[in-house]
């Protein structure tokens, strides 16, 4: 057994961001700022943002052999993750080149490198650190297949979590495991299509139809929405006000608590309550990982 309670199965990407007066058009060369270099990808946000809360987490993603690689690694430790089962090699760090020109719009490239090498062998291979999991977190920045290998194969006793991000039909079996499903606007209507009804009430008892045992809506300042397929109730969750600055990474932040708080049997509505506290928190600063509050941080809110 691992001593830890939450699982996080995800990507892990080097941010590459360069500031521009303008963004090049095509064939066009632009000067721009020093280059800043932060970690992400949403597997390695969501083991920081759950780590730095005080939950014992581990990480299974892939990285390169490379400088990217090892910053990551460096990141998660940093945070107090368990990343003996972050896999090394066979292609280069994912990585996201960003530029953002003065009005915070920016064009982003995303090379998934090792992500998309994280295969369901790699999950087959990972059998004793799933045995020890009471929560499995997954996102879709790594293939679809690896995350319904997980969903298939996990022990019975872990909980899965899923938010399909960046968003991709997903098998039925697989919506079937997740407890919860945990979707944005954006997200609930990608995975409704054109039977997305008029408000996020509709959405949630339309999204439990199609098989997970728990959905959760996040909707950005409104809060969140969880609908319990065990008791068909749904509730909001209202969130804090607070003066967002930048809100990259807040729904990462929300999985993570989210994992977590259901890791240590809290109930769904009370561990929604906790996490739109934390995405509330995550947003009044900037960057993604550099925003993810502590718990201390989360209670002086
Ligand atoms: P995503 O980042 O995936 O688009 P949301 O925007 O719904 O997801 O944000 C996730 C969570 O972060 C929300 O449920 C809420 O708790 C918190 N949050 C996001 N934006 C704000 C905001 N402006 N004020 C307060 N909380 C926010």
């Amino acid at each position: 057994m691992h001593d830890y309670d939450l699982l996080v199965v995800g990507s892990a990407n080097a941010d590459l961001v360069i500031g521009v007066e303008r963004r090049p058009a095509p064939g066009e060369t632009v000067l721009g700022s020093d280059l800043a270099v932060h970690p992400g990808g949403k597997g390695g946000n969501q083991a920081v943002a759950a780590a730095r809360l005080g939950a014992r987490t581990a990480l299974l993603a892939r990285v390169g052999d490379d400088a990217h690689g090892r910053l990551l690694l460096e990141s998660q430790r940093e945070a107090g993750v368990d990343t003996g089962g972050v896999l090394v090699g066979g292609a280069p760090t994912g990585v996201a080149l960003i530029t953002v020109d003065p009005s915070g719009d920016n064009s982003i490239v995303v090379s998934p490198g090792a992500n998309a090498r994280l295969t369901p062998d790699d999950i087959r291979a990972a059998a004793d650190l799933l045995a020890g999991a009471r929560v499995v977190s997954a996102q879709l920045e790594i293939p679809l297949e690896t995350v319904a290998e997980v969903a298939r194969t996990r022990p019975p006793g872990a909980r899965f979590v899923l938010n399909p991000s960046p968003p991709a039909p997903l098998p039925d079996d697989v919506l079937a495991a997740c407890d919860p499903l945990v979707v944005n606007e954006h997200e609930a209507r990608f995975v409704l299509g054109a039977s997305a009804g008029p408000g996020p009430e509709d959405w949630a008892r339309a999204l439990l139809a199609l098989g997970p045992q728990s959905v959760v809506i996040t909707l950005g300042a409104d809060g969140a929405l969880v609908a319990d397929g065990r008791t068909d109730a749904v509730a909001r969750i209202p969130s804090l006000r607070v003066d967002a600055v930048d809100t990259t990474g807040a729904g990462d932040a929300f999985t993570a608590a989210l994992a977590w708080r259901l890791s240590l049997g809290e109930d769904i509505a009370t561990a929604a309550a906790f996490a739109v506290r934390v995405g509330a928190a995550a947003v009044t600063r900037e960057g993604a990982q550099a925003s993810f509050p502590t718990a201390e941080e989360v209670s002086a809110l």
